[in-house]
């Protein structure tokens, strides 16, 4: 049973001691959402998560906010208009009409991404985290935006993929460029953050950085050489690694290549996507990192003090992902958790040692000194050709999209789905000089077009 003892939270002490204002945004309903029995993808784990964040007593050191939904306009400020009326229009049921039965292959919204009960609110409420997380830093009112039910890095322009339906993502960095002129996207799920560079490949104002395995692997993509076209050549970093990669081997690329990538680029804001897939013991994972070294990816991009949108993204030995992001969520607020659990409503899933850690197994690490220093000096010098920081003309400000947000203590009396009708949005506002025009091309396809053009020189 729980030690009385256990589940503490201290300050942490030296540069991360720092406070920043933390906002986590947490759907109540999110850990429902079920793919199907065997699926390896499972929503309870935001739900764990949660309970381990409220038990741990590191809510009383954020703000609190129950994510707006995201309307159907709003998905469509990345996804096509024909993929968000079926995403929106699709159940278990409605799949037995031919109809929609071959728009869901087309859709790829089958077999890995199947249909099932509450699809689209799933996709609505991890979106809606994403962009309220971002019109919250766009306004100044947080440091750091937490939204574990978010990162689903995967999706497509015009189609499922990985388990991701929407990319709340690409959502997310959609609205704050609305604020910030350049915004840079780290990506440490073990696959490669596929949907957000394919969005971000041809420009300058997002700069993509993924570290992932590569080799026989999903998604296929995320080879070095691929480093973004025209106005984004180099603005895309690809960090291909093999099995087994240790913290110590980690840290060895993420913080030298992060460090000269901040000094560099100089993002105005930064999304994390904090894909707790990379850790030992990961049911899909092959990489070998303990809690700590995954989570010193955002004490690390946290000690710069540029706002910070942190979310989940893949994780599927469910009881390493709650304690990851719980630990993830501490480091945000500058607390220091204790490693033995709280009694919580899941203890049980913790056993047989009851701890928050999960410690490195002995796999071998495929990944050669010579290996690393070769992919290092490879990608540091890919960074050094970029122009410094980048900029663009920046006459007018657009108003930035002002998510309804509800404190906590509201969460009950909502009703179970809330209208959004998006008129929050104003369409002349959205189509300014500003705003990016998503036209997101197959990277395979554009690297093709690339290669041709410099054989026809
Ligand atoms: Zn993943």
């Amino acid at each position: 049973m729980g030690d009385e003892t256990g589940g503490a939270s201290l300050p942490s002490t030296g540069s991360d001691a720092k406070k920043r204002r933390v906002t986590y945004f947490y759907e109540p309903t999110i850990g429902n959402y079920y793919y199907g029995l065997n699926h390896p993808m499972k929503p309870h784990r935001i739900r764990m998560a949660h309970n381990l964040i409220t038990s741990y007593g590191l809510l009383r050191y954020m703000e609190i906010t129950r994510p707006f939904p995201a309307a159907p306009e709003d998905i469509g400020k990345f996804h096509s208009d024909e993929y968000v009326e079926f995403l929106s229009s699709v159940s278990p049921e409605s799949l037995a009409n031919p109809e929609h039965g071959t728009r869901s292959e087309r859709f790829n919204v089958c077999e890995d991404c199947p249909v099932f009960d509450g699809l689209f609110e799933f996709c609505q409420a991890s979106a809606g985290g994403s962009i309220g997380a971002a019109a919250k830093l766009n306004r100044g009112d947080a440091d750091i935006a937490l939204n574990w039910a978010g990162g689903l890095h995967h999706a497509k322009k015009d189609g499922a993929s990985g388990f991701c339906y929407v990319n709340d993502i690409v959502l997310g960095i959609l609205e704050l460029l609305k604020v910030h002129r350049r915004v840079l996207y780290v990506d440490i799920d073990v696959h490669h953050g596929d949907g957000v560079e394919e969005a971000f490949y041809s420009t300058d104002r997002v700069m993509t950085v993924s570290f992932h395995k590569y080799g026989d692997f999903f998604p296929g993509t995320g080879h070095i050489e691929d480093i973004g076209v025209g106005q984004g050549k180099n603005y895309a970093l690809n960090v291909p690694l093999n099995d087994g990669m240790d913290d110590e081997n980690f840290h060895g690329l993420f913080r030298p290549i992060i460090q000269k990538v901040m000094e560099v680029y100089q993002p105005e804001a930064v999304v994390l996507q904090s894909g707790a897939d990379s850790l030992s013991g990961d049911r899909l994972g092959c990489f070998n990192l303990s809690i700590k070294g995954h989570s010193d990816c955002l004490r690390f991009l946290r000690s710069f003090n540029v706002p910070l949108m942190v979310l989940g993204g893949g994780g599927y030995t469910l009881k390493n992902v709650a304690s990851c992001w719980c630990y993830e969520t501490a480091v945000a607020v500058g607390m220091e958790p204790d490693n033995r659990l709280p009694y919580h409503e899941y203890y049980e899933y913790f056993g047989p040692d009851y701890t928050l850690h999960v410690d490195p197994s002995n796999m071998k690490n495929l990944n050669s000194p010579k290996y690393m220093e070769t992919i290092r000096n490879t990608l540091l010098e890919q960074v050094s050709r970029l122009i410094h920081a980048p900029s663009v003309p920046f006459q007018t400000t657009p108003s930035t999209t002002e998510v309804p947000e509800e404190a906590e203590e509201d969460m009950d009396q909502r009703p179970k789905h809330p209208i959004c009708n998006g008129e929050d949005y104003d369409e002349d506002e959205m189509a300014g000089p500003r705003i990016l025009n998503i036209d997101a091309q197959p990277i395979t396809e554009m690297r093709d077009a690339v290669t041709d053009a410099m054989e026809e020189d």
